[in-house]
């Protein structure tokens, strides 16, 4: 199964980040570039300049950006305990 058939099934055609549907690009995270489907994201084309860094993430008041071992990383905010 290619990475994105993997990531379709996974993800029921919708961008992981902010569910919207239409375009959907694979985002891998890296360093692991190329790995598998558990390494990368569905996203949508709004998404990619925020992943990409060239846009911030707090636009979408549902992720919360940080940095980890210097990289950039998006938090959930569902995920977070409260
Ligand atoms: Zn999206």
């Amino acid at each position: 199964m290619s990475i994105r058939v993997a990531l379709q099934e996974r993800s029921g055609l919708k961008c992981e980040l902010c569910v919207a549907v239409g375009a959907l690009l694979v985002f891998v995270a890296p360093p692991d570039a190329g790995g598998d489907a558990g390494k990368c994201v569905q996203i949508c084309s709004s998404r990619e300049g925020q992943l990409a860094g060239t846009e911030s993430v707090n636009a979408n008041p549902e992720h919360l950006e940080g940095k980890a071992s210097g990289q950039k990383i998006v938090i959930f905010t569902k995920f977070v305990k409260k």
